[in-house]
């Protein structure tokens, strides 16, 4: 028997239950125990309808109150010192220090930092290793958790970030100087212990995601793979370790992954189509878990396809050796497709989400092991619909299409260089030094939020709901005079999100009411879906702008969001190249951008916080991705007047591989992420030499902590010593939609106060 299995589940609840549980936890309105009981509720429904949906293999300890790596650290008592955790358990305060930062009772306590996990918008709390740290069971989740279905009835299969994608994923402090590596035998001991735990518990298998293994990994990690699973495999023999590879093929590390002891290798057949000859002549007395249902999007599957893989395998394998699977967990999807009322009905028709996934996945172990009648219906639907997306008039547009011809190389670059531009720009704009601004929102108020929704539910009417934004785009004028800064934006009350807010009024795309996906911690991104060829009906921001210039001297900014990170937010229409679909979005931009231009707007930022993302996992690919990024960007931006200004924003980079493009994208002013790094982030703009100008972020908006005059200061005399003063300006790490204004008011107070000491350091020190 072809066996149906799944690697995870989205947590978060189909009515983002598990979100609203530990907000009212974290705001006090709620016990500890009410969070506790909402985990457990939601765990149980998940698992029940895995189960009830026929799955044979169902994952537990997928479920997490913050994030899937925190839980690991926690399971390996890998806490760092500043938490002062003493105990032997992790307790759930310690746990969300971690995650977010605690300032209170005196403590004052950093995060750890985010990053996203591999090529996913999902942020993940980055371990962090120090020389000859000690491992050590010191959380019970995963035990509980398997217990906890156990006792419903539910054999499940528990899953955990393997070793060495632990150690990889982690952070290594300067003062740590050999290799990661050297961590392996005591994390090793670790997992020995947790494989043990499990199998006593009664698990049969246990899923260990391994990701590196997709990954460019140096011949000393391939090294730490053989030995770790060999002592891990001679230490708890009983147990099926399925190892879990995605979001790319193995390639070089296909011998590598099939040499190590484990009952089976699950391999992602969406992202790395190509692998699955290679991996079928390895297998050996393996089980191959195939990933072939998307879990990354939102398409319904092609079954017909999936059998036909199925089949390959199980014909050189044997059914005994083959398991159907999703390409990865199914965190990166919504949760129910059913759950939807107002998508366009046959758009939704084309569509799937995790629940409808899971279906898909039995319906194909189905089809192999009783035959294609045995799931006729299922299969007749899904061979119309690939017919259907091929030639449908709703995907496939004319006029987008023959502009994409016509696009030439001059609509790529600006007129002059940035040299010439800055001159122009610095004698238009006349601002100081360490100009200071903001990334663009402001925070969503209970007011805006109430605005917005009673507008959707039709209870208020346009021009209430006009002339609430335009009230809060005030206020937030007046308070930006208030504390003088130096160049304004809006605030983006009318953005719900920075990408739905631009897919909403762009044709080719659609909008699901509920399909949530998890970002970090309790935060989910509701992601636009593109269908078809997309393009700007009409402008899309310049009114909001052109008001929130008539309030203001000064100079207000318009905000955009760039082509890559609104393709990179969305899910994306699979039937043509990514890069084709983002070059679509940079001719809507593009309208925009030279649209706000002639409303009167002299600064205009496009962000495009997920080109680094964006990046593919192997670094063959990146040259490809990056200079059709490069493209598509400049494509947005170049259609404007010499003296306008270009800005972008880009968060969360780690800059090093990505440098030279980010310079190729000729952006007049770059404001990046960096307080949380202490600056380190600019390191690569200053070896590189990075001509334009840039804006390191002096305040981290991910944690309500407000730093102080002193600690940006600090940070912006670190920024002055690489990068020229007359190069930098001053500004938060990102936009501050997430934060309330009791926060917001006194850190962008402090922000504006340390630019202005700044200057006048600048000014003694040239005197003198
Ligand atoms: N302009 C956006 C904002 O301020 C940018 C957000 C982001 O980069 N993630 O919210
Ligand atoms: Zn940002």
């Amino acid at each position: 028997m072809v066996l149906a299995t799944n690697l995870g589940f989205p947590r978060i609840g189909a009515q983002r239950e598990l979100k609203k549980a530990v907000e009212s936890f974290w705001a006090g309105k709620s016990s500890e125990k009410d969070l506790l009981a909402a985990g457990k509720e939601l765990r149980a429904r998940h698992w029940k309808l895995q189960k009830d949906a026929g799955l044979d293999h169902i994952p537990s300890n997928d479920f997490s109150f913050y994030d899937q790596m925190l839980d690991m650290t926690a399971l390996l008592g890998a806490v760092p010192k500043r938490y002062n955790w003493t105990s032997d358990k992790v307790d759930l305060n310690t746990y969300f220090a971690m995650a977010r930062g605690r300032q209170q009772d005196g403590v004052d306590v950093t995060a750890m930092t985010m990053t996203k996990w591999l090529d996913t918008n999902y942020h993940y709390l980055v371990p962090e290793l120090t020389p000859g740290m000690n491992f050590k069971i010191s959380s019970s989740k995963i035990f509980d958790e398997y217990s906890e279905a156990k006792a419903l009835g539910i054999q499940t299969r528990p899953v955990l970030i393997g070793p060495i994608t632990y150690l990889l994923s982690g952070s290594k402090p300067e003062n740590f100087t050999e290799c990661r590596c050297t961590l392996v035998p005591g994390i090793v001991k670790a997992y020995i212990h947790i494989l043990r735990n499990l199998q006593n518990l009664g698990a049969e298998w246990v899923q260990i995601d391994e990701p590196a293994l997709a990954l460019d990994i140096e011949d000393r990690y391939k090294e730490a793979y053989k030995s770790a699973y060999k002592t891990i495999a001679d230490a708890v023999p009983g147990i099926k370790i399925m190892l879990a590879t995605y979001f790319e093929s193995l390639r070089d590390n296909t011998d590598t992954a099939f040499a190590l002891p484990v009952a089976g290798i699950h391999v992602d057949l969406v992202r790395g189509a190509d692998q699955l000859d290679k991996v079928i002549a390895k297998a050996g007395d393996k089980v191959l878990s195939l990933g072939v249902v998307d879990g990354r999007n939102i398409w319904k599957n092609d079954l017909s396809a999936s059998i036909q893989k199925i089949e390959k395998a199980v014909q050189k394998l044997g059914t005994d050796k083959v398991f159907v699977a999703p390409s990865c967990s199914l965190l990166h999807s919504p949760v129910d497709l059913d759950n939807e009322k107002t998508l366009d009905p046959q758009i939704k028709n084309w569509m799937a989400f995790a629940t409808q996934k899971v279906a898909e996945i039995v319906a194909v172990a189905k089809a192999v092991n009783n035959g294609r009648e045995s799931v006729s219906l299922a299969l007749q639907v899904s061979d119309g619909i690939v017919q259907e997306r091929k030639t449908s008039p709703r995907i496939h547009d004319k006029q987008v299409q023959e502009r994409m011809k016509a696009i030439t190389p001059d609509m790529m670059k600006r007129k002059s260089s940035f040299k010439d531009r800055q001159k122009i720009q610095h004698a238009a704009l006349n601002l100081p030094l360490f100009p200071t601004t903001s990334i663009g929102s402001f925070p969503q108020t209970e007011n805006i939020r109430k605005a917005r929704a009673e507008f959707k539910a039709g209870k208020i009417n346009d021009a209430a709901y006009k002339k609430a934004m335009q009230d809060e785009i005030k206020s937030a004028v007046d308070f930006q005079h208030g504390i003088g800064i130096d160049v304004l934006v809006h605030g983006e009350p009318e953005r719900n999100d920075m990408v739905e807010y631009f897919g909403e009024q762009l044709a080719g795309f659609v909008f699901s009411s509920n399909g949530w996906v998890q970002s970090y911690g309790s935060r989910c991104v509701k992601p636009p879906i593109i269908f078809g060829d997309v393009s700007r009906p009409k402008p899309m921001t310049v009114e909001w702008s052109k008001y929130a210039q008539s309030l203001t001297d000064k100079v207000m900014k318009g905000m955009l969001t760039g082509p890559i990170t609104i393709l990179q937010w969305s899910f994306v229409r699979d039937d043509q190249p990514r890069y084709i679909t983002a070059r679509q979005i940079a001719l809507a931009i593009r309208d925009e951008v030279t649209d706000l231009e002639r409303a009167g707007i002299r600064m205009i930022q496009i962000d495009e916080a997920a080109i680094r993302e964006g990046l593919p996992l192997r670094q063959a690919d990146y040259k490809d991705y990056l200079d059709k990024a490069v493209e598509n960007f400049r494509i947005s931006a170049s259609g404007v007047e010499d003296k306008t200004q270009i800005h972008t924003h880009m968060c969360y980079s780690d800059f090093n591989t990505i440098i030279e493009s980010v310079a190729a994208m000729d952006a007049d002013v770059i404001s990046i992420e960096t307080s949380r790094s202490q600056m380190r982030l600019l390191d690569a703009f200053a070896e590189f030499k990075y001509p334009n100008e840039i804006g390191p972020g002096v305040y981290d908006i991910h944690s309500p902590r407000v730093p102080d005059v002193k600690e940006m200061t600090d940070l912006l005399e670190k920024a002055a010593k690489v990068i020229a003063p007359r190069q930098l300006w001053v500004n938060p790490d990102c936009g501050l939609k997430t934060r309330g204004w009791k926060e917001v008011k006194p850190a962008l107070e402090n922000m504006v106060a340390a630019a202005k000491e700044m200057r006048a350091k600048t000014k003694s020190s040239a005197a003198a």
